[in-house]
């Protein structure tokens, strides 16, 4: 059977040409929805023999770099599914379409933990391929790191199995290194044994957001590994889909996971539940299913515009201007500023690491704002040009995931694992037929 070609005369047309930022209006040459990895080596080839690129794309969470697709064939790769978990190896296989909620709540169950990130509805390949931080960071590191092997349709068609005995170069450069190499049919990696964790949220009134982010970024310096954090600031819309207690509402909100004894989770979080007066408190023993949504990531498409940078150091300084910036009294909507606590695993090279070994700097920071009219933009880039700016004088970088728009990937990788990845993209893509979210270039 032929993969489902589409064009624009196709009552699915706009359903598969939809990127989750509505904003983006994608508009490719073809679109392809192969269901098997045969299907995609006959879209690689196809696609090459007309003279056109090939774009894999899964939800399109990062489709803004993307640019033009006018002469790119966009290959949705939701067909490429299956999920299997192997209990006593403690690994998971996956299709390269597959979602991090197709594989969470069965793991889970199992009394296991994958390295997911905040988001449910994002793809596991997408998600791996640019490196991936989730909410167990700190002690295991990034998620590219525990792939084992890869599956992959090449620039030729053909089908290949990497791992580290396999093409060691491309298993290399795929961990970390993006969506350049190829089409990934699917993907092997370890899981955590993890039956329980102690996680959740606290949200407090905006109006506290100086006392509890100053005292969670104290808190912070003490913390083992196994926990890792994230300081918050929210204005959650004025939408129906946000809960009445939520609804035009703004939070400082702090997020914690401990993926230790939970009874040593308890005792290290209680400073923060004196931080202030919070109204919502979900903290518990749970399931590590239990933390699909503790980062209330919209689950349907939304219009949007980010910024996003990895600092050094957070001193306090910096949180208050991070305050004056975008916080409560600065008139700032963005409906979310960020600052992941990093450092630990993810500052630590794995000996047998992929081309994103680690992540500079010991916080990841991520703003959004929803642009739902186009009046929204400028204000909305305003705030998060405040935000850019508090954060500035501590600078380390960037990260891949986190990147919304075209960029030279030059400013994250250093010159050898540049010149590295440059050289796989030469042997596996000379002709630079895949076009990816972050592109190697030769
Ligand atoms: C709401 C939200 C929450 C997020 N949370 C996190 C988080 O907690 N941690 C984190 O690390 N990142 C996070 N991200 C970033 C996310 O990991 C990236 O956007 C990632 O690229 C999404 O992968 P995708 O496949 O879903 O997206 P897509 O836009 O579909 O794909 C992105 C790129 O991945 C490559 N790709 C995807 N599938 C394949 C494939 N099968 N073969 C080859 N290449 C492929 C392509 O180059 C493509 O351009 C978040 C993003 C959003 C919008």
């Amino acid at each position: 059977m032929a993969a489902r070609l589409l064009t624009t005369q196709d009552v699915n047309w706009d359903l598969e040409r939809a990127a989750f930022n509505i904003l983006v209006d994608q508009q490719p040459a073809g679109i392809a929805v192969p269901r098997s990895a045969d299907e995609v080596s006959d879209v690689v080839r196809s696609a090459a023999a007309d003279g056109k690129r090939v774009a894999a794309q899964r939800t399109g969470h990062n489709a803004v770099p993307l640019g033009s697709l006018a002469s790119t064939v966009l290959l949705r790769t939701a067909g490429l599914g299956g999920v299997q978990i192997d209990a006593d190896a403690g690994s998971a296989r996956v299709g390269g379409g597959a979602l991090w909620d197709e594989v969470v709540p069965r793991a889970s169950e199992l009394g296991l933990a994958a390295l997911h990130g905040s988001s449910p509805n994002i793809g596991i390949a997408g998600y791996t391929l640019g490196g991936g931080v989730g909410f167990y960071h700190r002690k295991h590191g990034l998620a590219c790191n525990r792939v084992t092997a890869i599956e992959l349709v090449t620039a030729g068609g053909e089908q290949i199995r990497v791992d580290a005995e396999h093409e060691p170069d491309l298993f290399w450069a795929l961990r970390g290194g993006g969506g350049s190499f190829g089409v990934v049919t699917a993907l092997e990696f370890d899981l955590l044994p993890l039956p329980e964790i102690f996680a959740g949220a606290l949200l407090f009134p905006a109006e506290q957001a100086s006392e509890v982010l100053h005292g969670w970024r104290e808190w912070t310096a003490g913390m083992p590994e196994e926990m890792t954090s994230v300081g918050r600031l929210m204005n959650f819309p004025p939408v129906p889909e946000v809960p009445d207690p939520f609804r035009g509402k703004s939070f400082a909100v702090l997020e914690v996971i401990y993926c230790g004894d939970p009874a040593d989770g308890e005792e290290l979080m209680a400073p923060l539940r004196e931080l202030g007066s919070a109204g919502t408190d979900t903290i518990q023993v749970q399931p590590p299913a239990g933390i699909a949504d503790l980062h209330m990531d919209p689950q349907d498409p939304v219009p949007y515009t980010s910024e996003s940078m990895l600092i050094r150091e957070l001193p306090p300084a910096v949180i208050d201007s991070l305050l004056e910036a975008v916080g409560p009294g600065s008139g700032s909507r963005l409906v979310s500023v960020e600052l992941r606590h990093g450092g630990g695993a993810l500052s630590q090279a794995p000996y047998d690491a992929g081309a994103l070994a680690t992540l500079p700097g010991s916080f990841v920071t991520f703003a959004v704002g929803f642009v739902p009219v186009p009046e929204a933009m400028a204000p909305t880039r305003a705030w998060l040009g405040a935000f850019r700016a508090s954060l500035e004088p501590y600078d380390a970088g960037r990260y891949f995931n986190f990147v919304e728009e075209s960029f030279d990937i030059a400013q994250i990788f250093p010159p050898e694992v540049l010149d590295r990845l440059r050289e796989v993209k030469q042997r596996y893509d000379p002709e630079n037929l895949f076009h990816s979210n972050h592109p190697v270039t030769g």
